[in-house]
């Protein structure tokens, strides 16, 4: 709904090359309760004070020296880009109504006019206009609103990361998209080794710390065209496109000192040093779609654990190994 103070704060402009005629005009819609209301005898000025203020509403002269109404309104239309000119023509020459309202304005009144009928469609030209605005600026908003909302079911809230959800989504469609070029990708799946103690001794608050400082870390960590998610509690998931076994090796490795060079405090209180055991598989060579792929991950992460934890092991390695 818009209501009627709206109406009267609205920002309306006067266009006229007669003083006089912007006088008349001015005084009638000040005595009608209006109180944002300018005015130009110069048409060259009238784009440059729409780009700076934009009114609600124009009342155009047609007839003017240099530069007339009708060309005034082709500049107004380079300015409204959503295309709503918000004119109402006011002219001494009636034969140039239908010109007038097939260039965009949005009402054509003819000279001389009738206070009370030229009050009335200003009013609801405005209410029109403002409506209008309302109904833009609402439709953003829940545009805005979905947009936030289909960022959230992806994220982590936590750590900002990705989420698992979106891992599910991700990985098939990265994985097909090597198939087609006959490219490849690593999966490196990251686990803080006894993170559990952390907030045994510290407080889960602690906890997320860590969790914070390693996924910030981890995003600094891949290039753009990479992907890094919260996969589970302390478990870190991390894309790589087109790399290769050896390149995906040293990857972990360097983010594994990295995480280990974090020195975290809380409340003046210095952490520890984190470790981490990393897991790496790569499509083609550990497996053909998300399931093997994560599977093969989990296993060398699970071997890296039972190395002893604070190493890095690859999948391919692993098989020769028990091979
Ligand atoms: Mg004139």
């Amino acid at each position: 709904m818009i209501t009627s103070p709206a109406i009267l704060k609205a920002n309306i402009l006067i266009v006229d090359d007669k003083i006089a005629n912007i006088d008349l005009l001015q005084h009638m819609l000040q005595s009608a309760g209006y109180t944002s209301v300018a005015s130009t005898s110069d048409p060259f000025e009238v784009c440059n004070l729409h780009r700076a203020n934009q009114y609600d509403l124009i009342l155009l002269d047609l007839q003017m020296p240099g530069m007339d109404g009708f060309q005034v309104m082709e500049g107004l239309k380079e300015i409204e880009l959503e295309g709503y000119l918000p004119v109402l023509v006011i002219t001494g020459q009636p034969e140039h109504k239908l010109r007038a309202l097939q260039l965009g304005a949005k009402d054509v009144i003819s000279r001389p006019f009738e206070k009370f009928e030229i009050l009335a469609r200003i009013y609801n030209m405005l209410e029109i206009r403002l409506l209008n605005r309302e109904a833009r600026n609402q439709s953003k908003t829940l545009e805005q609103l979905v947009q936030d909302l289909q960022k959230q079911i992806i994220t982590d809230p936590l750590t900002n990361l990705f989420n698992r959800r979106f891992l599910q989504e991700y990985l098939p469609r990265e994985i097909a998209k090597a198939r087609r070029n006959a490219g490849s990708l690593a999966v490196l799946m990251i686990d803080l080794d006894f993170f559990k103690k952390i907030n045994d001794i510290f407080g889960h608050e602690a906890g997320d710390v860590v969790l914070k400082n390693v996924a910030t870390l981890l995003k600094d960590c891949i290039r753009e065209s990479d992907v890094a998610c919260r996969y589970g509690g302390e478990e870190f998931v991390l894309v790589l496109s087109e790399i290769s076994p050896g390149g995906a090796k040293k990857k972990a490795e360097s983010i594994q000192s990295a995480v280990m060079g974090l020195a975290l405090t809380i409340r003046q209180k210095p952490l520890g040093r984190v470790s981490t055991s990393i897991g790496v598989a790569i499509y083609p060579d550990h497996g053909a779609d998300m399931d093997l792929l994560l599977r093969a991950a989990d296993e060398a992460l699970y071997e890296a654990k039972e190395n002893g934890r604070n190493c890095v092991v690859v999948s391919e390695a692993r098989n020769i190994r028990h091979g």
